[in-house]
């Protein structure tokens, strides 16, 4: 065998497993297994999860939060600060900044990600030609998916169509959109379906990022994705405004969503950021309603999507903390919760990305994370540390901590 981990906790209340490695995949899960390997490592009782998924995240404009603030923290001005900033970045700075967040995100656990690489008239093709041979080079210690995306609207910014039908010709693995970004979200909406058509692709939308409801496009964008025969390949961030909704209101859409097989990405650290800035008291959390929609049978999933920009001003890389982030602002805490959540940086977002061969199951790729926790109860709260990160068979990064008390 390539690797045996031994006495490891897959869930809780179980016997320990040991779970075999052999040409990158996993060949065996059971206790007290009998074969070798010149690798073997003695989990303890530690949990092992698959590996997290970073589901929504754009790597190209992370770690900029420096170089120009958004003082107000509303959207518009992390949009106005982010846009004024595009065109300074080079292929160097692009570089140097996307690949220090693959490292922390990897060194967090993270063994697929999907980000959402941007380009428009002004700033051309420089960030997504990084992105895209990021993705090649890091194809050993994570893969990756690469949303086309229009962040400054299609309609809005002539010569965007074109570049987005480059994009794809390119290698895009998804085909993005930013609904609320044009004059007419159906017609966005509408557009980015024809691309995925003509290329077979999955879609992604940046979805009804506001405190309120009105003029949001979710219900068209669930009609459309039956009506083309989509159901279960569309993705969407944020859908803040559904927190406005009450529950009689907000039913309906979560069936309709369910039935299109709509996946969302709650991103609780930017969602709180920007949300709720215009309440003066009762404030808002301002993130898509997560227990509501989970409970209607919607698959759900929590991501980062940005890391100390001008939408973001924080963030580590680490998606146990995103989702720390969501256990408070969400409700996500209570007894019958707190397991749910777990799942929404593994077999939920899975699901959503279109993985096939994801999960701790015999003839799956060997992508796991050992925890430092030995309940699978605490493997969110705990926020432990990740001591070994798997790719593919490959101890791709071990965590060591000492602490000494003097006492
Ligand atoms: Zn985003």
């Amino acid at each position: 065998m390539e690797l045996i981990i031994r006495n490891v906790r897959l869930e809780d209340g179980q016997e320990l497993v040991d779970v075999a490695v052999e040409n990158g995949k996993i060949v065996a899960i059971e206790s007290g297994y009998a074969g070798s390997s010149e690798r073997v490592i003695d989990a303890e009782g530690r949990v092992l999860i698959p590996g997290l998924i970073e589901s929504h995240i754009h790597l190209d404009k992370a770690l900029i939060a420096d170089r120009k603030a958004n003082r107000s923290g509303v959207l518009a001005e992390a949009l106005a600060v982010t846009a004024e900033l595009k065109p300074t970045f080079t292929k160097e700075d692009i570089e140097d900044r996307a690949r220090r967040t693959l490292l922390m995100l990897i060194k967090n656990g993270v063994t697929h990600i999907r980000t959402h690489s941007e380009f428009d008239p002004t700033q051309g093709f420089t960030g997504f030609e990084v992105i895209m041979a990021l993705k090649e080079e890091f194809k050993d210690l994570v893969d990756m998916q690469v949303v086309a995306f229009p962040q400054e609207g299609i309609y809005k910014m002539p010569g965007t169509d074109t570049m987005m039908i480059e994009a794809m010709e390119m290698g895009a693995d998804v085909v993005g959109g930013i609904s609320y970004m044009d004059p007419d979200p159906k017609q966005h909406i509408d557009h980015v379906f024809e691309l995925a058509k003509q290329y077979g692709k999955p879609l992604d939308f940046h979805q009804d990022f506001k405190d309120d409801f009105e003029g949001s496009s979710i219900e068209y964008l669930c009609d459309k994705t039956i009506k083309e025969g989509f159901i279960g390949q569309v993705s969407v961030g944020h859908l803040t405004s559904l927190g406005a909704l009450e529950p009689e209101q907000l039913k309906p859409i979560a069936d309709k969503m369910r039935e299109a097989g709509i996946s969302v990405m709650s991103l609780p650290a930017t969602d709180l950021h920007l949300g709720g800035r215009k309440d003066t008291s009762k404030v808002r959390r301002a993130l898509t309603p997560i227990r509501a929609l989970r409970d209607a049978g919607v698959n759900v999933c929590i991501a980062t999507n940005n890391i100390r920009n001008a939408f973001t001003p924080y963030g580590n890389g680490d998606p146990l903390q995103t989702a720390m982030l969501a256990v408070s602002a969400a409700h996500l805490g209570g007894a019958d919760d707190l397991s749910t959540v777990l799942p929404m940086l593994t077999v939920n977002p899975a699901k959503a990305l279109g993985l096939t061969d994801y999960g701790i199951k015999v003839g799956n790729a060997a992508d796991m994370v050992l925890l430092d926790t030995k309940r699978v109860a605490d493997a969110v709260i705990d926020i432990p540390d990740r001591l070994y990160v798997i790719k593919r068979g490959r101890v791709i990064v071990e965590t060591k901590r000492t602490v000494t008390t003097n006492f």
